[in-house]
């Protein structure tokens, strides 16, 4: 007997590990270990539970009807898992086990310990990389260290996508018959006790097949004009694949291949390029993710910004978390994470500058108010968008570039449109006035002023900088390899 498990890789399509089992021509089952303790552990957002126990119910039915078992195992955390597997190889005479590459600290201790359990019960160990379009480690630098330049990252694997792209996926070698879900009521108990507003779920649709419905609308409506159009939250710019991807109802493959598709098209060329770029960004994350562990503790990427001696002022951080700063746009972006469970890209990197460089608040509280909220909550890209905004990561925006939330409001909600959406109270005013309601502070009483001013934020940010690189220059940290540039 062959077995799959069953991770962030929740889908039948693109699975390299379900269709290389079943291959074989053994019998193969499937599992998923449901860590409900593990996710205490590291807040993860109600709505994210849901989409995956959803999505989770819809595989198992999937593999059912294809002849395939699914069995839900209850491990608490990660560190029953190992445990929980070896009852299961024993029972049912497993001789192989197939996942994909999984790649925070967290989940490669839970697979180091399956493996050294496993192992020496003769059991074979496949892995896969479905979850990225180039596994991290395969590109390296002329100094064979692995990339921490954005730029010279892409153009790599730009030539690796070029020559290696994602074959078709073969389609599987499904059994006859009917197959078992057991476990499903496991599933569904712990589905009733997540208590959510119907108004939050109703907007979203778990699933693979949801999934593949919405790349493939986006692919048709909106990839062509992404770059012109994804900068602007108040349209429907940008796929809205993140839950999907980070959950892996939805192959990057797919993504990838959807996107070449629609090149084939000139008028959709660029926009396709721009959103490649984007999947581009994701691996790179990853790759960041997987040989940077320290990343997973906490650790700034860049050491000297561990010195940075943050405010923390709790009132202004409530302010931040309900939408109360006083800045329109910063504002309807944190209602919209708390009411929708989902941010655009643009005011994430605003909404985390904000607090990072304005409030002086350390960015690893926005990070984990992040993992509390969003649905597509992913350690390696919500980390990575943290510290590229708090000018903490690798290949960060530098730390005395800024955004005015002014300008950032009037240059991409130019109508106010996003701003009157989630911020009723200001939904009446003009297209001037909605961008900096203080100056008429009579026509929006319910409204607070801006909670702390944009004018010299710029200058001290720049001097803590200064200071906390001076400081660590004057200790003792050679050899100092995490913060050196990488060649192409
Ligand atoms: C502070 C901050 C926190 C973030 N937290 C997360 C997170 O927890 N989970 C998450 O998936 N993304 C995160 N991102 C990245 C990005 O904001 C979201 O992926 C994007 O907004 C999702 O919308 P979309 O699916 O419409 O993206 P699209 O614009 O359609 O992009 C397509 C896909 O590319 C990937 N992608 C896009 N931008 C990035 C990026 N900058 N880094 C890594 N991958 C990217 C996503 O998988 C996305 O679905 C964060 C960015 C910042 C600045």
């Amino acid at each position: 007997m062959k077995l799959v498990w069953f991770r962030n890789d929740l889908r039948l399509h693109g699975h390299t590990p379900l269709t290389e089992a079943l291959a074989t021509g053994e019998p193969v089952m499937a599992v998923y270990c449901l860590c409900p303790a593990q996710w205490d552990a590291h807040q993860v957002a109600p709505l994210r539970r849901w989409y995956v126990l959803h999505s989770l119910l819809e595989l198992g039915d999937a593999l059912a009807d294809k002849g395939v078992d699914l069995h839900v195992l209850e491990c608490d955390d990660f560190a029953g898992v190992a445990d929980a597997l070896t009852t299961l190889v024993q029972e049912h005479g497993i001789t192989a086990l197939y996942c994909n590459r999984e790649y925070p600290l967290n989940e490669l201790n839970r697979d180091r310990a399956v493996a050294d359990t496993l192992r020496p019960l003769g059991v074979t160990l496949n892995g896969s990389d479905d979850g990225v379009l180039v596994p991290p480690g395969a590109l390296r630098t002329g100094k064979g260290t692995p990339y921490t330049v954005f730029g010279a990252y892409k153009r790599r694997w730009d030539v690796w996508m070029e020559h290696q792209p994602p074959a078709a996926p073969a389609s599987p070698n499904w059994p006859a018959g009917k197959g078992r879900f057991v476990g499903r009521q496991r599933v569904e108990q712990a589905l009733a006790a997540i208590d959510l507003p119907v108004r939050l779920t109703d907007l979203w649709q778990p699933g693979e097949q949801a999934a593949l419905t919405q790349l493939a609308r986006f692919a048709d409506k909106s990839l062509a004009g992404y770059r012109q159009q994804r900068d602007f939250p108040a349209l429907d710019g940008t796929s809205s694949l993140s839950t999907a991807l980070s959950a892996g109802t939805l192959s990057v493959a797919a993504c990838y291949r959807a996107a070449m598709q629609a090149m084939a098209d000139a008028g959709a060329r660029d926009g396709a390029a721009c959103w490649v770029g984007e999947l581009a960004w994701r691996d790179f994350y990853r790759q960041i993710m997987a040989r940077f562990p320290r990343l997973a503790r906490g650790a700034a990427f860049r050491p000297e910004t561990d010195l940075l001696q943050w405010h923390d002022d709790e009132a202004l951080f409530q302010a931040w978390c309900q939408g109360r700063t006083g800045y329109p746009l910063v504002d309807a972006a944190m209602r919209q994470l708390v009411a929708t469970g989902w941010m655009h890209n643009r005011l994430r990197m605003l909404t985390a500058m904000f607090l990072s460089k304005h409030l002086w608040i350390d960015w690893r509280r926005g990070e984990a108010f992040f993992m509390e909220h969003l649905m597509d909550g992913d350690f390696a890209a919500n980390n990575g968008g943290w510290q590229w905004s708090a000018s903490t990561g690798t290949d960060a925006v530098p730390y005395f570039r800024v955004f005015s939330p002014v300008r950032q409001s009037q240059r991409f909600d130019p109508d106010g449109k996003f701003i009157a959406r989630y911020v009723p109270e200001l939904a009446h005013l003009d297209n001037k006035t909605i961008h900096e309601p203080w100056k008429q502070p009579l026509l929006a009483p319910d409204y607070p002023p801006p909670c702390v001013p944009h004018a010299g934020v710029r200058e001290r940010v720049t001097e803590r900088f200064k200071q906390a690189k001076a400081d660590y220059d004057a200790a003792d940290h050679s050899p100092r390899t995490s913060t050196q540039k990488e060649s192409p």
